[in-house]
């Protein structure tokens, strides 16, 4: 039994994996701008070519970053659908997928193999206990996912597909009972929520449906303290897991310090959004990611949008990849009499309210900077009168942050409504 999936290259010295990437990148660059039109066009009006990049530092002098909506506009004004990133045709490529249009409309994705790209998964889920022959519950999202059936079969991990959705949540119980998965990816916070009513009717026992259990994903946005609670009290362990700029993901370890990008599968940095400025490590920067093992539709120095903060010192796990942990979007900021808050600032107040269900709350931001911080909450359906909850939360907030606020109260029926199924946008413009 060994600790890691691939042990050569999690643990690999800081050294090596900087020449990896180097070697990596110096084949990208030629390969990417040969075929794709968006980085031809971009990196030709930027007077840049890979033939003036000799080293990783020279990368990360002179290569443009990426915008999405570059890539929309490319796809606007050309017709092609892939935004010009598609550097390879059948049969390589073998399917296409869509971005989560988190941010703006969904952009297709072309998808090969799949297999480099998975790896990353294969072995955070090792990492929860995953092993061999094992089933584990694989609830997908619509984020650059291609076929599903086989991409798993080379390690043995045995998924059991459905959607991700409120009315999938019985067959997902019922295949816990009849198939013992290790691993359950992934939990959101709307399917929490609706555990949660299942378990405060007393209809099934949570417990002993997750026995089998041992860690379960959870995907967009930081898991709360109070929802990683309730979650353990089911027996279930939660990995905090973010999208890598679309490229891959990054998943937390055992410790729980920072989520793991594996940068053998993606070069990972942090830079400034004003400058474009790499920052130093701690100083929160957007992650800008770079793939390195995608020939399908690599892209170069894509800037996700999300701020974080990173390290490469070494985790207590053993692994030497760099860690992450995400502050939120940079389009979540808010800056309310001078403070900047991000909706993370909020949870804790949040949390203090227990009519607010399932710590659903958005903030209203109709521009960056405000005078007053407007929040929306949901309440079940059954909490009373909505004023004396808006005035307890806007009283929590105004103590906590220091900052003039005010809530108004949704019915938790009427937030859903706000969002896809899988989150609902911690920020609203109105
Ligand atoms: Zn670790």
């Amino acid at each position: 039994v060994t600790r890691y999936l691939d042990e050569t290259v999690e643990t690999m010295p800081r050294a090596r994996i900087e020449a990896m990437q180097e070697a990596a990148i110096l084949r990208l660059l030629p390969y990417a701008y040969e075929r794709s039109g968006l980085m031809r066009s971009q990196w030709d009006k930027a007077g840049v070519t890979p033939s003036s990049i000799k080293s990783l530092a020279d990368f990360r002098e002179k290569a443009p970053v990426l915008e999405k909506d570059l890539l929309r506009a490319h796809r606007d004004t050309t017709g092609d659908p892939f935004g010009g990133i598609k550097c390879t045709d059948q049969p390589r490529l073998r399917s296409i997928g869509f971005t989560s249009g988190t941010t703006g409309d969904p952009t297709a994705i072309p998808f090969g193999d799949q297999i480099a790209s998975n790896r990353g998964l294969k072995r955070d889920f090792w990492e929860m206990g995953l092993r061999p022959g094992d089933h584990f519950i694989f609830n997908i999202l619509t984020i650059r996912r291609g076929q599903e059936s086989d991409r798993f079969s080379d390690v043995d991990f045995r998924p059991i597909c459905m959607g991700h959705a409120g009315h999938e949540i019985p067959r997902m119980l019922e295949a816990c009972h009849i198939f013992r998965p290790t691993v359950f990816h992934h939990f959101s916070r709307p399917l929490i929520t609706a555990l949660e009513e299942i378990d405060r009717r007393g209809e099934i026992d949570l417990k002993d449906a997750f026995s089998s259990v041992k860690g379960a994903p959870f995907g967009g946005e930081p898991p709360a303290p109070k929802v990683i609670e309730l979650v353990r009290s089911w027996g279930v362990e939660l990995y905090d897991y973010t999208s890598l700029g679309d490229v891959c993901s990054a998943m937390e370890c055992r410790q729980h310090d920072g989520m793991h990008a594996w940068e053998d599968l993606a070069m990972v940095e942090c830079l400034a959004p004003e400058s474009g400025e790499e920052v130093p490590e701690g100083t929160p920067g957007e992650l800008t990611v770079t793939s390195l093992q995608d020939e399908i539709a690599p892209l170069v120095r894509f800037r996700s949008g999300d701020l974080i903060t990173c390290t490469r010192e070494a985790c207590g796990c053993g692994r030497t990849h760099v860690r992450i942990k995400v502050l939120g979007r940079v389009g979540d900021q808010v800056v309310v009499a001078g403070r900047s808050i991000m909706p993370k600032d909020i949870m804790p107040m949040i949390d203090r309210v227990p009519e607010i269900v399932g710590g659903l709350f958005q903030i209203i931001r109709p521009q960056r900077d405000m005078s007053e911080l407007r929040l929306r909450v949901a309440v079940r359906d059954d909490s009373g009168p909505a004023a004396p909850i808006a005035d307890h939360i806007a009283a929590l907030v105004r103590e906590g942050l220091g900052v003039p606020a005010s809530a108004e109260v949704l019915s938790l029926s009427d937030m859903l409504k706000l969002g896809p199924p899988h989150k609902i946008p911690r920020v609203a413009r109105q």
